[in-house]
């Protein structure tokens, strides 16, 4: 049997209803590993491990009383741009470093309610800015496959805690690839749901028409569950849409005869792709058609300005978003400033890394007066070209395959002064967010350094169950979500 913490969520829950494991001695493991681990990867900012096993006890309790949710005693961590009342929440960002919220995210409470216990809060890119957790205030975040490489971003903190098992699942957020990329770089499972599918109440808005929350885990199933207690319609998030929630593990083991597999002409002719990477694209794609599925070829023209027109759109929104942070309402203060007008400056100067800084100043550009229609405008058509593409694509196909990220991680530093070169190694997952389609990540294959590559399957608005029904099945003829990091070093 495999140590606790190495369980899946599915595995645990089966245990935990048989009574042949308690949720303590389950959260007691993961504080362990945590303990072991964590100091060499950073993937957490925040443990709370008396509220964990309080609540642990709480779930045993239940148990024991046979009130059981289906996520009760289970071990979790949380990206720490999502609100945990009590429980500090810093965006990756100094200027956040003591905001404790007063209110849990709608995603928390929902969480609560299916009985899961939240061990801590994960590291990322300041406000989510990033491919790569290292414009992060708290330090970057390793790979465990290889701690002198990124684990992606700017959910890499989730996508390490998964991978080496210091939670049983995660949540991250997504806003043009952040949940699929760490996904993919770590070789675990990562969701991002359809624009809409999750509440983002209590979400640190960075570009409000593009964010969503969604899991990392460690295999497909677990990925399906989290996706079960965490989607929904929320009042509170005008952007949620009133739309019933499928049970999402409802797959089985079929063939995908019925499906068929679309794979985008434009993304194949991608310069800078890695041979590792096409490879492991190809064989993932005869494996889908071994399953059954038909495989066509499908356009999505403008791709190519995929990366232009995000990149006005998020910083254009995050300028907008970020400017509550003045120093009056929320977190750090300047309190050397001799002025009203100095102490905002110097609050934002102090508080905020260069990356969140660049962003808010291309984004306030893009947005003045006499730029906006040549900018933000400009790029919001853009976005309707490309959602078209979507729309055409999924009228001759079911699902679109295609890599998540054009290499494997990469050494920490390496792009450390070339912001441009990381924009550019997004181009295969923001299409997903500027369209609002689900994307998913799943494990399939490992380069000739031993790193993970992630398969991305992206479906129409509200297919999550499609997404998972051929990762599913993908999985179950594939081995790669078995192979863990070595971390023995690690420490
Ligand atoms: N890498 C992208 C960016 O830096 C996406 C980040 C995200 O999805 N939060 O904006």
């Amino acid at each position: 049997m495999n140590k606790l913490h190495e369980m899946t969520i599915h595995q645990a829950r089966t245990l935990l209803e048989k009574k042949e494991i308690s949720s303590e001695d389950l959260t007691r493991s993961v504080l362990a590993q945590i303990d072991r681990v964590n100091p060499g990867l950073n993937a957490y900012i925040t443990v709370s491990g008396d509220d964990a096993m309080a609540q642990a006890r709480q779930a045993d309790q239940a148990i024991s009383r046979g009130e059981t949710a289906p996520l009760t005693g289970i071990p979790l961590a949380i990206k720490d741009l999502i609100c945990t009342k009590g429980v500090r929440t810093t965006c990756g960002s100094k200027i956040l470093e003591n905001f404790i919220p007063p209110y849990d995210a709608a995603v928390i409470k929902k969480l609560r309610q299916a009985g899961a216990v939240v061990v801590g809060k994960l590291n990322m890119d300041e406000f989510a800015m990033g491919s790569s957790t290292e414009h992060s205030a708290f330090g970057p975040t390793r790979n465990p496959w290889d701690p002198t490489r990124i684990p992606g971003g700017s959910s890499g903190g989730s996508a390490v805690a998964v991978a080496a098992d210091m939670c049983l699942g995660a949540l991250g957020s997504d806003t043009g690839g952040s949940i699929r990329q760490p996904a993919a770089h770590c070789g675990v499972v990562g969701l991002k749901p359809t624009y809409g599918r999750v509440s983002r109440f209590g979400l640190v808005a960075f570009a409000s028409s593009l964010d969503q929350i969604g899991p990392l885990a460690k295999n497909v199933t677990d990925c399906a569950l989290l996706l079960n207690a965490v989607a929904g319609y929320d009042p509170a998030d005008s952007t949620s849409v009133p739309r019933s929630v499928p049970d999402y593990a409802g797959f089985s083991s079929s063939d995908l005869k019925d499906l068929t597999i679309g794979i985008p002409r434009e993304y194949q002719s991608t310069g800078g792709m890695d041979p590792d990477v096409s490879r492991a694209m190809t064989e993932a794609v005869r494996k889908i058609e071994d399953l059954g599925a038909s495989v066509v070829s499908v356009s999505l023209p403008h791709t190519a300005y995929a990366v232009a027109a995000y990149y006005v759109i998020a910083p254009s929104e995050a300028s907008s978003n970020l400017a509550r942070y003045d120093g009056v309402k929320y977190g750090r203060r300047d309190t050397d400033a001799e002025t009203l007008i100095d102490m905002y400056r110097q609050t934002r100067a102090k508080g905020f890394g260069p990356e969140v800084q660049r962003r808010i100043i291309i984004g306030t550009y893009a947005l003045s007066a006499g730029y906006y229609d040549a900018y933000y405008g400009k790029a919001s058509q853009v976005r309707t070209l490309i959602t078209d593409d979507f729309r055409k694509a999924f009228e001759r196909c079911d699902v679109i395959a295609s890599p998540v990220t054009p290499t494997p991680a990469w050494k920490i530093g390496e792009m450390a002064d070339d912001p441009l070169s990381m924009y550019l190694s997004d181009i295969f997952t923001l299409s997903a967010n500027l369209a609002g389609v689900p994307g998913l990540s799943v494990p399939c294959g490992f380069s000739r350094d031993g790193l993970p590559i992630g398969l991305q399957l992206m479906g129409p608005h509200f297919a999550e169950d499609t997404l998972l029904k051929v990762a599913y099945n993908f999985e179950q003829a594939t081995d790669f979500h078995t192979k863990k990091p070595n971390l023995k070093d690690i420490s």
